[in-house]
């Protein structure tokens, strides 16, 4: 039987219409939801991704505050501008597009932030209250493919979940969700042994290495799920997930395109981060 492809494009453009009448509904009430956008230096893929955010909110009704800041920045200064941007009533959600230039603290930086403001869900506070079932704002990316695992309406509790890549933005914060929904979870990573017997075993995968289709086809179990959060671009300019695609999708239950697959939907939790913010200040 042919994979159920999870379509994120499609969720993302839903839950983008819902946050639209939740920001109206606020708006009435005096309310506009504010993100301030911090970019420093001139990576060309995070201006895109920071362009893709900013007309986003625009199309939901939130304020961008935008923030464009050389490479020679310092750590001081740009700490001193998330102060006051922890301190400006107008600014509900602070995004600091990572990575940051080398020279400057990031550590220093994002722990700056005030972690009612923390809509990238990075702060430790926040990372601590998801580690203790209490998550306040949660990191994009994991927390879209939640929504993308719900919507599906994939069981979870009991299931064998193997997430490979353990970075604090994706693959930390993906397996604590996991394991809060009552998965069995495997955390894999570069020193990993027998990494596609591990993966063989897994109900579900999510793939958040980094490297074009690194996770083997075969390996997959069939009826398994897969989501497949790399973005890998070749030399000739195609977007390639973490995951063989065509070879996983034909063992799969359910699998995530790439493109279309989880990305759209990190955007549209940044949006419903900056919302919850917003709500928070009104409450
Ligand atoms: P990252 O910080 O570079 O982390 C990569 C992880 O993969 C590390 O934990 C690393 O292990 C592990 N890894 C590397 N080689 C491995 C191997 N051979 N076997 C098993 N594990 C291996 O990357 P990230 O920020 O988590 O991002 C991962 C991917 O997701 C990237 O392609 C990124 O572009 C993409 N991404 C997509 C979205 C989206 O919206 N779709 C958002 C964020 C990121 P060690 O810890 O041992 O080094």
């Amino acid at each position: 039987m042919a994979a159920t492809i999870l379509d994120g494009k499609a969720l993302a453009a839903r839950v983008r219409g819902d946050l639209k009448l939740d920001v109206d509904r606020l708006s009435a009430h005096g309310i506009t939801p504010g993100l301030a956008v911090v970019l420093v230096g001139d990576d060309a893929a995070s201006q895109i991704y920071v362009r893709n955010k900013t007309t986003a909110c625009a199309q939901a009704g939130i304020k961008t505050f935008d923030h464009r800041l050389p490479a020679t920045t310092s750590t001081d200064e740009l700490l001193r501008l998330v102060a006051e941007l922890n301190a400006d009533a107008r600014v509900d959600g602070i995004l600091i597009q990572l990575p940051l230039p080398a020279g400057i603290d990031a550590r220093r930086v994002l722990f700056s932030v005030d972690p009612r403001k923390d809509v990238d869900g990075i702060h430790p506070e926040n990372v601590g209250r998801l580690l203790m079932g209490e998550p306040r704002f949660v990191a994009c990316t994991p927390f879209g493919v939640m929504k993308l695992i719900e919507e599906a309406r994939l069981p979870l509790a009991g299931a064998q979940a193997v997430v490979v890549g353990r970075s604090n933005m994706v693959g930390k914060p993906m397996a604590a969700l996991l394991l809060g929904a009552d998965a069995t979870v495997t955390i894999c990573h570069s020193k990993t042994r027998d990494l596609g017997g591990t993966v063989g075993r897994a109900d579900l995968v999510v793939a958040a290495v980094g490297r074009a289709e690194m996770i083997r086809g075969d390996w997959i179990k069939p009826g398994a799920v897969v989501i497949d959060v790399g973005i890998n671009r070749t030399s000739e300019g195609k977007l390639l997930g973490d995951v063989e695609y065509a070879p996983a999708a034909a063992r799969a239950a359910a699998i995530t395109p790439v493109p279309g697959g989880v990305g759209p939907m990190t955007i549209a939790m940044l949006l419903a981060n900056t919302v919850t913010a917003a709500k928070l200040r009104a409450a």
